[in-house]
């Protein structure tokens, strides 16, 4: 064809972990036809919804096949009965966001992704290791990258100090994933008036948020000045197992400006152009889960979960290995034992326990010599494989 591509893509990395990992697992299946393989690579919720959230879903939609009740597109930014239901969920913990700043979306990857098109050419500034859509996308528009080192020694939880920033766009994403690190009020603070310093935009990313059990952030706008310098993304997938039903919001404050240029309508103009909304059933059960009655459901899966992870994490801390997360965070990320790479540790697991993790080196050079896993398996999975790692490390 006599046409130009974006060149950019060029620099983008084909991102083979997860086929990797199945290839690895299903030739050591093949080899191994009776290994019973644990699988805690899961980054995908496992739990179905909660009833009282399907029920909304299925009386959607039947209104949608009456006459009277049917709905034909819904408005771009979401419908007010959603947009006021995440204002409210805000409210109960604390924080007020008001409705008009709210955009429905379905899920937070779209708009972490298309977030860059109301943004130029500015510095970005991504930790590492960290879920790799904020690098891809940055890429995909050319940008500079620069990445802020996790380690060990800030327990993966990188800080502005001594970064040489001059004005950009800041990702921030707590608790992380991959490594279940989370900011507490202070460290958030920190960032915040860096932003404000330096002139920068934060792209806060909550995808996790409803994992916090202690006296940790939220949500950014639980920090002073936060609505002068960033924007928050969250998504209902995992906190209501929303993966496979696709909604989540956006937040960008009308107090966020660039000169006289307001972000909030540069983005409602990007979303008015480029996307038509999410379905109403969708935006009922939306709504159905973060109600009250359904955010206690809701939590009651999170609390499933959590206690795998605290089988898990209590194994960690038993066996003397470095990890984070685990306690607020449904990822637990550790360092391989005895200095093995990511891979190494992954081939020694599935060899010596049958068990399926993620090489921390999948999400940055960071996470090399570091490993996740998930605490979204079953309780009688993740109780087996714990017994196996006793006895393996
Ligand atoms: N942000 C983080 C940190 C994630 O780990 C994920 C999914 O795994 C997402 C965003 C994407 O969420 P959604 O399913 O809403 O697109």
């Amino acid at each position: 064809m006599n046409i130009k591509i974006n060149e950019n893509f060029k620099n983008i990395k084909e991102s083979y972990l997860f086929s990797d990992i199945a290839k690895k697992v299903k030739a050591y299946q093949e080899a191994h036809k009776d290994a019973k393989v644990i699988r805690l690579g899961i980054g995908d919720v496992t739990l179905p919804l909660p009833k009282i959230v399907s029920d909304a879903m299925v009386k959607a939609a039947h209104e949608m096949s009456v006459k009277e009740t049917f709905r034909g597109y819904p408005p771009e930014y979401g419908y007010d009965f959603l947009k006021d239901a995440v204002s409210d969920y805000y409210k109960r913990n604390g924080i007020e966001v008001l409705s008009g700043d709210i955009f429905i979306s379905d899920g937070a990857k779209s708009d972490l992704g298309n977030i860059v098109d109301i943004l130029g050419d500015n510095d970005i500034y991504i930790p590492d290791p960290v879920y790799p859509v904020y690098v891809d996308s940055n890429l995909m528009s050319g940008r500079k990258i620069h990445l802020i080192n996790g380690c060990k020694e800030n327990n993966f939880l990188p800080m502005p100090d001594g970064l040489d920033c001059n004005g950009g766009v800041i990702y921030l994403c707590s608790p992380n994933n991959p490594t279940g690190a989370l900011y507490n009020f202070e460290e958030l603070t920190a960032w915040v008036n860096f932003a404000l310093k330096t002139g920068s935009l934060i792209i806060y990313d909550s995808a996790y948020e409803a994992f916090i059990n202690g006296d940790y952030p939220r949500s950014i706008y639980a920090i002073e000045g936060a609505k002068e310098c960033a924007i928050e993304i969250n998504s209902l997938s995992k906190v209501a197992g929303f993966t496979g039903t696709r909604c989540g919001w956006t937040v960008v404050p009308k107090s966020l400006m660039v000169g006289d240029v307001s972000l909030n309508k540069l983005w409602s103009r990007r979303q008015a152009t480029k996307f038509n909304g999410v379905s109403y059933p969708v935006q009922r059960a939306a709504e159905a889960a973060l109600s009250v009655e359904g955010m206690a459901e809701c939590k009651k899966n999170i609390e499933y979960y959590m206690e795998n992870a605290k089988m898990l994490s209590e194994l960690f801390k038993e066996k003397n290995i470095y990890f984070t997360g685990g306690i607020n965070s449904p990822y637990i990320w550790l360092k391989c034992p005895n200095n093995m790479s990511s891979w190494e540790f992954f081939d020694y697991l599935l060899e010596k326990a049958n068990i399926v993790g993620t090489p921390g080196a999948g999400f940055g050079a960071a996470g090399e010599g570091y490993f996740r896993i998930t605490s979204f398996g079953t309780h009688e999975a993740t109780k087996e494989a714990v017994e196996r790692l006793r006895k393996l490390l």
